[in-house]
């Protein structure tokens, strides 16, 4: 396509240049009313939103694709394209096209790209989850360092830590952003697994040395020193965010909070796997139902949701921060009936780190000045709740609350009662708050109501009852007469007021030089009204970021506050308990509930048998016991403990005591990851290996089932080298659970190995479980029983038995080798299955009988003869 033939209209010369530029977006272009697309942009748009493809005339000889959507309507189809991973650049008009019109027949309105709408730059509320972070991030190396970068365009969160190659899978999980920006795109596996969209910038996006001078004057600082010591990479990825943004937002940059630096190793470490396997904010199935996330929010504002998602991912490691979150929670705990009201005034409180955000942009309206408004106004209100000593961050939160009274003053006496959403059409500020806009507004509607007065004193003048003063968007004001009255009209004396202006098919319209003097009146006020507004609104936006600061402390200690109050409700409510956390390598939980599990079985009635939990003396835990006695809910439910207390939350037993963990290992044996389709024994040895190589001693990791997806000696070797290696090697907190029991003879050469095991009941041949951890050996698998409990056919399980039985006795006798057995064992005969039993004579008579045919009389006798019937049985 080329912009410079002859044959290419303007308009399409002005489009092809403007898409050249943003080749890998949708080019929404302005037209009039609608956002047209051309060409392969308009057959990707019509098949992704649904909407029709049609043609607008040629170019180069061929049919130019079209299609559109309606500018008032554009955030909805921008909703599902970005959802469907496109970029949309958003081509506005940039003047009147009456100006174009007045340069030359030819010329085209002039047009340009005011923004490029990504995935992970959005703010409008509609565009966005409330209670979920929409982060931007930024991987590089740079001479041998590596950092990642993440940006909350919506709220201005921005943080960067040191992450070498092997950390970024981890760290994409934790985070989960929507947009990643890389130097080269060798991310697809990554990529492709954790459905992020991929850019890829140039070198020059990444350059550490104008990234630390541009940063800088951003936010105002001679260096960065002040923030951290930020190496090359760091600054690197810092700059290619800022670069972007600057890219997507047209030169608007969003506003930033000074960025922090997280330390490597200030998060518990826990990878992709651990984290699903975990269900720690999906559940399996990738639903936020049936997540640990899902079974402990209770916060009642999206910015307490965002923080309680971002702290559950990414627990901490650091004594101090956990201690004084405890703290916090501790004090709300202890004080039920303040958090109650406390939580009762955050559910009015609008989501201000977001309205500040688009206010920055000016991409905000009066709702969001109302937003700010009234959620200053609370944080007051909530402020005032407080009395007496508080914890550390719960006072360093209420002091954030408070201090607002000025602004919020201003924007109270400004915002009229009704805010329209734009500013674009006025009639957001109050009456009284503005001389020259009252003044501007007296004049037009004072304006209107002399338009009123005219009509009548016209009607009186000319003696025609039904002339009527009207207004339209081609002729302005003017006065219309049906046209049995056009020559009375047209003579004079009227026609020396009246100057003809139009005559249709059934009227005639006319002005005055009264009426054109008015409606010049009426439009000067009005547009003078409006340009008043439009100053007050950046009067007020100015006055809003001037406090940019005081408000975003505001909105993180509302979070904060949003975030404390939750867990203590759900503490107090659940019976949770404060953990002791310690520098060492103490484990210790007494009474310990599965968080999920407990809240399932809550539902049925069933109540969950609490267990203990002690790798202090011994780190190594043997579990064995039958499938589905609570093995894998055990070994989850100490992880999740874990995670819980590290995040600053109570958790669900009646002691914990945790020596920091800043590792965290999850793995499920092959058999129950068959769900992911995947050569499943290849990624769980993969994955062990990972664990192997990793694994600290302050980690902390749950093996459950490992080897099981391979031939039985093959597994077994595999669980027994791998427990011997984290035992005398990793030498970290471990729980193993197995059904390989031959693993636990291992107890009396590891010193470190403690034999635990599910205890169940056995009865009449079936097993009970009773959910309940004890030190000792499973002394058999159970496995038949638990298929029978399964449905298994009573043929199969009885000849199963017989295997098993035979197998024991081998084993017994030193034959142990299953091979044997098919010499020796009696063929399988199998059993008839028993014919259903043959249904009785009452109901083969009540099956003959049609029951709107018999009478009341015949009824009788019926009962009469079908209880003979029974008692012949
Ligand atoms: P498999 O080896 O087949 O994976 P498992 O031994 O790991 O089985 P789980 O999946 O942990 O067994 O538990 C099976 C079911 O038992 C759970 O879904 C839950 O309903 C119940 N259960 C587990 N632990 C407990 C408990 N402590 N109290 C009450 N019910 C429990």
């Amino acid at each position: 396509m080329d912009g410079e033939n002859p044959q290419t209209t303007p308009m399409m010369a002005q489009y092809l240049a403007l898409k050249a530029r943003y080749p890998d977006a949708l080019l929404f272009y302005r037209m009039g009313d609608f956002y047209e697309m051309f060409f392969d942009d308009a057959k990707a748009a019509s098949a992704a939103l649904d909407i029709a493809l049609t043609k607008r005339g040629k170019h180069l000889g061929q049919d130019i694709s079209m299609c559109g959507v309606p500018h008032h309507a554009a955030e909805g189809y921008l909703l599902t394209l970005i959802r469907k991973g496109f970029r949309v650049a958003i081509c506005e008009q940039m003047e009147d096209p009456a100006e174009a019109k007045k340069r030359g027949y030819k010329s085209v309105v002039r047009r340009d790209v005011v923004r490029l709408v990504t995935p992970g730059t959005l703010t409008e509320d509609t565009l966005l989850n409330a209670r979920q972070s929409n982060y931007l991030a930024a991987w590089a190396e740079v001479r041998g360092e590596a950092a990642f970068a993440w940006v909350d365009v919506s709220t201005g969160e921005f943080t960067v830590t040191p992450c070498p190659r092997i950390q970024l899978g981890p760290m994409l999980a934790r985070i989960s952003p929507r947009e990643l920006l890389v130097v080269d795109a060798t991310f697809d596996e990554i990529v492709h697994e954790t459905g992020i969209s991929l850019m890829t910038l140039a070198r020059s996006s990444f350059d550490s040395t104008s990234a630390e001078a541009r940063l800088a004057k951003i936010f105002g600082v001679k260096d960065l020193a002040g923030f951290g010591a930020f190496d090359r990479a760091s600054l690197a990825v810092m700059g290619a965010v800022v670069d972007y943004l600057d890219l997507t937002q047209r030169g608007k940059l969003p506003l930033l909070r000074p960025p922090i630096l997280e330390r490597q190793g200030g998060t518990m470490a826990i990878d992709a796997a651990t984290r699903r396997n975990l269900e720690l904010t999906r559940s399996l199935e990738g639903k936020r139902e049936g997540s640990l996330l899902a079974a402990i929010d209770r916060t009642v504002t999206g910015a307490g949701a965002r923080l309680l998602e971002s702290r559950l991912s990414s627990p901490s490691t650091d004594l101090a921060i956990i201690q004084a979150r405890l703290e916090s929670l501790g004090y709300f705990k202890s004080e039920p009936t303040l958090t109650q009201n406390i939580r009762q005034n955050l559910r009015h409180v609008p989501d201000i780190a977001r309205a500040l955000s688009r206010i920055a942009l000016d991409r905000g309206g009066p709702r969001d000045l109302a937003a700010l408004r009234d959620g200053l106004q609370a944080s007051s209100q909530i402020a005032a709740r407080f009395v007496g000593e508080l914890p550390k961050i719960v006072h360093e939160s209420c002091d954030s609350l408070l201090g607002h009274a000025k602004l919020t003053t201003l924007l109270s006496a400004a915002l009229a009662p009704d805010l329209p959403q734009l500013t674009r059409d006025g009639g957001f500020v109050a009456t009284g708050y503005d001389f020259n806009l009252d003044e501007a507004r007296q004049l037009r509607d004072d304006a209107r109501s002399i338009v009123a007065s005219l009509q009548a004193d016209y009607a009186q003048q000319s003696g025609i009852t039904t002339l009527k003063i009207r207004h339209n968007n081609v002729l302005g004001y003017f006065i219309e007469t049906p046209d049995g009255h056009a020559a009375k009209m047209l003579a004079a004396p009227l026609s020396e007021t009246f100057i003809h202006r139009q005559t249709t098919a059934n009227s005639v319209r006319f002005t005055t030089l009264e009426l054109s003097g008015l409606e010049t009146r009426i439009l000067n006020a009005g547009a003078q009204a409006l340009e008043v507004e439009k100053m007050i609104f950046e009067q007020l936006r100015q006055a809003v970021l001037g406090q940019s600061g005081p408000i975003t402390q505001a909105a993180q200690g509302l979070a904060e506050i949003d975030f404390a109050t939750a867990l203590a409700d759900l503490a107090i409510d659940l019976n949770w308990i404060r953990p002791i956390i310690e520098q060492d390598s103490s484990f210790y939980v007494e009474g310990g509930r599965h968080p999920v599990v407990e809240h399932a079985l809550r539902r049925t009635g069933a109540s969950f048998i609490a267990n203990d939990c002690n790798l202090g003396e011994k780190p190594v835990w043997l579990l064995t016991g039958p499938n589905m006695a609570g093995k894998s809910t055990f070994l989850r439910q100490n992880a999740l403990i874990t995670i819980l207390a590290q995040m600053g939350s109570y958790v669900p037993a009646i002691r914990a005591q945790i020596g920091i963990v800043d590792q965290l290992f999850s793995r499920v044996g092959a058999a129950d990851d068959l769900a992911r389709g995947r050569s499943t024994f290849m990624v769980e040895m993969v994955e062990t290996a990972a664990i192997l190589n990793q694994a600290g001693p302050n980690a902390l990791v749950i093996l459950d089932e490992i080897g099981r997806g391979t031939a039985t000696y093959d597994g077994l070797s595999i669980a027994w080298a791998t427990l011997e290696h984290l035992h005398d090697v990793n030498k970290c907190r471990t729980l193993f659970a197995t059904h390989y029991h031959e693993l636990t003879g291992l107890s009396s050469r590891l010193s470190g190995l403690h034999n635990a095991t599910m205890a169940v009941r056995e009865w009449q041949n079936e097993v009970i479980f009773l959910h309940e951890v004890r030190a000792g050996a499973a002394d058999r698998s159970y496995g038949v029983q638990v298929a029978k409990l399964a449905g298994l056919p009573v043929a199969v399980t009885d000849r199963a038995r017989e295997i098993l039985d035979a197998l024991e006795k081998g084993e017994r006798e030193g034959v142990a080798r299953p091979a044997a057995l098919l010499d020796d064992l009696p063929l399988f005969t199998a059993r008839p299955i028993p014919p259903t039993p043959k249904s009785s004579a009452a109901e083969a008579r009540l099956r003959e009988i049609h029951p709107d045919e018999l009478t009341p009389k015949d009824a009788l006798a019926l009962i009469y003869e079908l209880r003979n019937l029974l008692q012949v049985q």
